[in-house]
């Protein structure tokens, strides 16, 4: 069919039909707080791939599964050489996650391709909407794991051999559910990918803004540290003579917050837990461990933010003269998205009329190692208060439905049109 210009800017997917396969898959796995528990590799994460993959056939999409069960969903291009425009992002959800967190990125993808079908559009490279295998990490560690398998950050071999709390394998899981697939990771080759998502934070609702074009996701830095005092009895022993080391641990967890406002905007600090030895009321504390998450926007300033740690600890130790061991035990490299897909996502949130702001993401996506491999860029939606993995997840109709329109114009002026 003939399309001209002016109709294709006009083109905008149904919203309601998006808002009601979210409502559907959600039901499998659904909790009786609204929430959803469809844990990675479950008999319940099979129920809502089979619905995800029948959607996707009922579409006229060929189906192709990995050897770690990463699913892509192709709809055929007018020249088939070209890479795809791919979409996607899990299905899988925490114990008490939402309806939304992941499972909008896939269900936006289909209602993208939905929407070409419905106009008969044609484009020139084929468009392939991906379900990730993993992504949360709850059942399964590490985190990301089909998306970090096809990128090559650890090996099948390594994903593999994951056990549950139960001992169960992802090999076994994944045979056992039927998408233990055949096509080798990675050997799926990507032009260029976009990841529809709910922000997971309060920065869009907060300023009232529909959509966040991502500039990339924050690099982060944890460590271990110890710090090594005396345990002594809270009574007998002065106040002068002490070597309280919680005291001097709170200077230091203070240090870390300080830190991360000197780097603002996009500096995180986080002290999230904590060790006390022997953790009695009346002795006093002659250990105590704690985590450090550092996180922000580039490789170079989250290092920056680790170095004055390290520099304020070892002054610390010298003022106090209690041992300070700091140790790093996770690095996360910093990724920005590519300019032209960012480009992309800001360009058709400006046709749409949307309001929309540059924003970094402080949380990990599959979009992360699909930035490895190919220009890459994220859309993201506000959700309600902020919240995310938790039952409570909620996001509004006209935002989901912005967030996919936005999705289908940037992979339209990625992929390219067949125009008479
Ligand atoms: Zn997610």
């Amino acid at each position: 069919m003939s399309l001209a210009t002016s109709s294709l800017t006009d083109l905008r997917v149904n919203e309601a039909r998006l808002w009601d396969s979210l409502m559907t898959l959600a039901r499998i796995g659904a909790t009786p707080k609204g929430g959803v528990a469809r844990l990675a590799l479950t008999d319940l994460d099979r129920q809502g791939r089979d619905l995800v993959v029948g959607w996707a056939k009922a579409l006229g999409l060929r189906v192709t599964v990995d050897q770690i069960g990463n699913i892509f969903m192709r709809r055929e291009g007018l020249n088939p050489e070209l890479p795809p425009v791919m979409t996607g992002s899990h299905i899988d959800t925490q114990p008490t996650g939402g309806k939304f967190d992941g499972n909008y990125g896939v269900l936006a993808g289909l209602e993208v391709v939905r929407t070409l079908n419905d106009h008969g559009i044609q484009t020139q490279a084929p468009i392939e909407v991906a379900v990730w295998t993993n992504e949360e990490g709850s059942r399964f560690v590490p985190v990301m794991m089909g998306s970090g398998v096809f990128a090559g950050a650890f090996s099948l071999a390594h994903a593999y051999a994951a056990t549950d709390t139960e001992g169960k394998t992802v090999r076994d899981e994944l045979a056992a559910i039927g998408y233990l697939g055949t096509e080798v990771p990675g050997q799926h080759p990507i032009g260029s990918y976009f990841e529809a998502h709910i922000e997971q934070g309060p920065v869009l609702e907060d300023a009232q803004v529909t959509i966040g074009v991502v500039q990339g996701v924050l690099g982060q830095r944890w460590f271990d540290c110890e710090v090594h005092g005396m345990e002594a009895h809270a009574g007998p022993t002065p106040m002068a003579l002490r070597r309280d080391a919680l005291q001097t641990a709170t200077v230091l967890m203070q240090e870390v917050v300080a830190i991360a406002h000197r780097h603002a905007p996009h500096g995180r600090g986080t002290v999230g837990m904590v060790h006390v030895h022997p953790n009695s009321r009346n002795v006093i504390p002659g250990r105590v461990k704690f985590s450090i998450d550092f996180r922000n926007h580039t490789d170079a300033s989250v290092e920056q933010m680790a170095d004055e740690v390290r520099e304020f600890a070892r002054s610390l130790s010298t003022r106090t003269g209690m041992a300070i061991n700091l140790q790093q035990v996770v690095s996360f490299t910093a990724q920005p998205f590519h300019p032209d897909c960012i480009q992309a996502v800001r360009d058709a949130a400006a046709m749409l009329g949307h309001s929309h702001m540059p924003v970094i993401s402080g949380a990990g996506h599959d979009a992360v190692y699909a930035a490895q491999l190919a220009p890459a860029g994220m859309i993201f939606i506000p959700c309600k208060d902020g919240i995310s993995h938790n039952e409570i997840e909620d996001a509004l109709p006209e935002h989901i439905g912005a967030g996919c329109n936005v999705l289908l114009h940037a992979m339209l002026s990625r992929s390219g049109v067949a125009l008479a």
